[in-house]
């Protein structure tokens, strides 16, 4: 069915003209309709499926002409989130007279009290400081009519839940509301008990596979040779641009200087900067000023970093879900990506739960040309080594075996 078809606004449907779209995406074919009828909607797609435009779409065309507001709220876990989610807005909504207002922390109040003031049909906030403004008194929220939770999982993980009760509590009892999360840990399910009726669930793809247009793969070498492997690795593979994730942010500086040593254009993006040097990190690498960006997990989840060609793990992954998040940066929407992450002997039971969890098995290999130091994760010829089955590996260190929920 193509967007003219499905119930939206002519200006939506102009937006979504400039925008470039043709087709909507399957969780579009899913979830605008739901939510144009008035049905609360809980869409668990992964991030690069289109489903910020999913929730944006049919919101905008139902709010029609500007009123007293906010009329709409959509709670974001980042700063990036929010301000990567307000853009989407405003380029999809740029043929309508509807305005949008953005308030998060570790900026000045300024500017958002002003914006604030002057009235705001959409707004786009984190938690933490939209209950401030609430507190203060410099935002209301008894006009909403539209909730949208998105990356739910994330903010259970970031501790929002708590403020995200508070500020629903504001909000009125009459209103629709949708949420969006990769996964519905319990936490996540009382939630949805809470502050949902009767919502539908539109789950788009197996929710724990990685992107379809990703090939992933592994290179298994040991630590001290991690940094040369991945100048070695950059040095051989035809990138455009690459995201390199690190476990902590002493590491993603710490690579961030050994590549600006090896003389590549690099940003750096994790919590320890300002906001003002994360966006600037982003923007540059958007525009293609940096080749690389180096990153913590922070960044890992639903950033719209277009046209990322490559994705390489320095460190595995602790939490399988992040392995997913991680590669999800390439293949978005219909480009395709390479993904490869650095196994380290330690990271051997890490790489099982991902393998596990994503339900098969990633290819290992060896970069040629590449003087390898021996390790137990080679054989003696130098092949790498075969590794157990993951399941009966799981089983023979005695850990138990959960069937993978669907
Ligand atoms: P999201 O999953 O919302 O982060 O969207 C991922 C990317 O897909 C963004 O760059 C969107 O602009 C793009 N996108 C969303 N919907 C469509 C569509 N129907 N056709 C093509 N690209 C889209």
């Amino acid at each position: 069915m193509p967007f003219r078809q499905m119930g939206l606004s002519a200006p939506v449907i102009e937006g979504i003209q400039a925008m470039g779209y043709t087709e909507p995406t399957p969780i579009q074919l899913r979830a605008i309709p739901l939510i144009l009828s008035g049905r609360d909607v809980i869409g668990s797609a992964q991030t690069g499926t289109g489903k910020t435009a999913a929730f944006a779409l049919p919101i905008l065309s139902k709010l029609d002409q500007p009123a007293p507001g906010p009329r709409v709220l959509v709670l974001e876990p980042t700063r990036e989130l929010a301000a990567q989610v307000e853009t989407a807005f405003r380029a999809l909504s740029r043929f309508t007279q509807l305005s949008i207002g953005l308030v998060y922390g570790g900026v000045g109040y300024g500017q958002q009290n002003d914006s604030l003031r002057k009235g705001v049909d959409i707004l786009i906030a984190t938690p933490g400081r939209l209950l401030d403004h609430l507190q203060r008194g410099t935002a209301r929220l008894n006009r909403v009519e539209y909730l949208v939770l998105d990356e739910a999982d994330r903010m259970l993980d970031m501790g929002f839940l708590p403020d995200v009760r508070r500020i629903i509590e504001r909000c009125p009892a009459q209103r629709h509301t949708s949420l969006f999360s990769a996964t519905v840990p319990p936490d996540i399910a009382a939630l949805i008990k809470w502050a949902m009726k009767n919502p539908e669930v539109v789950e788009i793809g197996a929710r724990r596979s990685p992107a379809e247009t990703v090939k992933h793969v592994i290179y298994p070498v040991v630590d001290e040779q991690k940094n040369d492997l991945l100048l070695a690795l950059l040095q051989q593979v035809n990138f455009d641009s690459v995201i390199i994730f690190c476990r902590t942010r002493h590491r993603a500086d710490r690579i961030g200087s050994l590549l600006k040593k090896n003389n590549h254009a690099v940003a750096i993006l994790h919590s320890d900067r300002t906001q003002k040097e994360r966006e600037q990190a982003l923007k540059g690498f958007r525009d293609g000023l940096f080749e690389v960006l180096v990153a913590t997990d922070i960044a890992a989840r639903g950033l719209d970093i277009p046209d990322v060609s490559h994705v390489i793990n320095y460190d595995v992954p602790q939490h399988p879900e992040d392995y997913v998040h991680r590669i999800g940066r390439t293949g978005r929407a219909q480009t395709e990506g390479d993904a490869f992450t650095l196994m380290a002997v330690a990271d051997k039971s890490h790489v099982a739960d991902i393998e596990r969890y994503i339900g098969q098995k990633i290819e290992r290999t060896k970069l040629e040309g590449f003087s390898y130091q021996q390790s137990v994760l080679f054989a003696a010829d130098g092949s790498i080594r075969k590794d157990k089955p993951v399941l009966g590996a799981l089983l023979r260190r005695g850990r138990t075996f959960r069937p993978r929920r669907r």
